[in-house]
């Protein structure tokens, strides 16, 4: 295979962000803590505040989820409200346009309910600042009328619990950042925390699966249960079509070298970005920005879906001088120090 196979250049079956083919995951989205599969640090603090908040007959403090896309951010927020026996609400940051929307919102609320917001970073300006009264003292204050007539009321709202969701912690204001009480952070999966997923996925569809295929999926899936989802499905056309519909070892490997997601489950971009650092930059430092132009990708692409996988894997290193990297890459490449392909691939 080329490093350079146009078809691979855009592969959408590892974008870890929701698109049209993953309506199916709905169903699959575990309702309780006890479903929830790993992300142990988080579950095992969160036990506790939500079995805490109970005993006091409160609502959960405002909680702070960040982490890669994909990895049950929304869905961690639905354990919340079923743990909770709230009601929740769903929307997201760039969907909240104008400071009435967020009013509408709010006032529509029962007490106890989780209002989730996903993207809360890209929340716009004027939409925060209604937030932090809200958050704070369960109260918003509108403006009525026009002019130097303009009157300011303050309205009280029933008690609830904001989950905000993002990707990119580091970009949301202080001021919105410290009215959180709990901020938790999501973490890549372990491929074995993965296979878990994907056997329970399975069996919820009714597909027969062995743990050999099961952990096939999951060490391909980038430490992502939405992609591992994705793979599933993928993977039972094949093993239906051309085998006896049971995913084995066998058919997801025949599957994913068709998508083109290797071994370890780098597709054409991680390796271009590799391959890049390493014949442009001699193995880096390269700056990210630098890298993005190179290589015709977004940055903001390349650091929430590319990198945190790349250096789960210690395939790179973000240092304060730029990305490196590692001499695993170079292995997995097949690429010798001197930047040299040893072999075609
Ligand atoms: P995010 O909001 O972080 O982008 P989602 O919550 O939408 O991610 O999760 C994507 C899919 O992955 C869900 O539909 C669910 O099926 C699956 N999933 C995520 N986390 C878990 C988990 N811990 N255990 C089982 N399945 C999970």
């Amino acid at each position: 295979m080329s490093l350079e196979f146009s078809q691979e250049l855009d592969n959408p079956i590892i974008s870890p962000t929701f698109a049209p083919q993953d309506a199916g995951e709905i169903g699959l989205r575990p309702k309780l803590l006890s479903e929830y599969t790993g992300q142990e640090k988080a579950k095992g603090n969160l036990s506790v505040y939500i079995e805490a908040a109970r005993l006091r007959n409160e609502p959960l403090d405002h909680t702070l989820l960040y982490g890669p896309p994909g990895l049950g951010k929304t869905t961690l927020a639905g354990v919340i409200a079923n743990e909770m026996g709230a009601g929740i609400r769903i929307t997201s940051g760039p969907a909240i346009e104008k400071p009435g929307d967020l009013a509408a919102l709010l006032t529509n609320l029962n007490p106890g309910d989780i209002l989730f917001i996903d993207e809360i970073h890209r929340l716009n300006r004027v939409v925060e600042e209604i937030l932090y009264p809200a958050m704070e003292d369960f109260a918003i204050d509108i403006i009525v009328g026009k002019g130097p007539s303009a009157n300011s009321i303050r309205l009280d709202l029933p008690k609830f619990t904001l989950v905000g969701a993002t990707t990119r912690a580091g970009q949301l204001s202080a001021p919105l950042r410290d009215r959180f009480g709990v901020s938790l952070r999501l973490e890549l999966y372990t491929p074995e925390e993965l296979a878990r997923i994907v056997t329970r996925s399975a069996t919820i569809l009714g597909m027969e699966i062995d743990p050999k295929g099961a952990m096939e999926i999951a060490s391909r899936s980038r430490g992502t249960p939405r992609i591992a989802n994705r793979f599933l499905r993928r993977v039972r056309d094949f093993a239906q079509i051309m085998g006896d519909g049971v995913i084995t070892k066998e058919a997801a490997d025949l599957a994913l070298n068709r998508l083109e997601v290797d071994e370890l489950g780098l597709d054409a971009i991680d390796r271009r970005m590799l391959t890049a650092i390493i014949r442009n930059y001699g193995g880096g430092p390269v700056g990210l920005e630098t890298l993005a132009a190179t290589i015709g990708e977004e940055a903001v692409t390349l650091e929430d879906v590319y990198e945190p996988y790349l250096m789960q894997l210690g395939f790179l290193t973000r240092t304060p001088r730029g990305r490196c990297v590692t001499p695993l890459a170079y292995e997995h490449l097949n690429i010798s120090y001197d930047g040299q392909a040893s072999f075609q691939v």
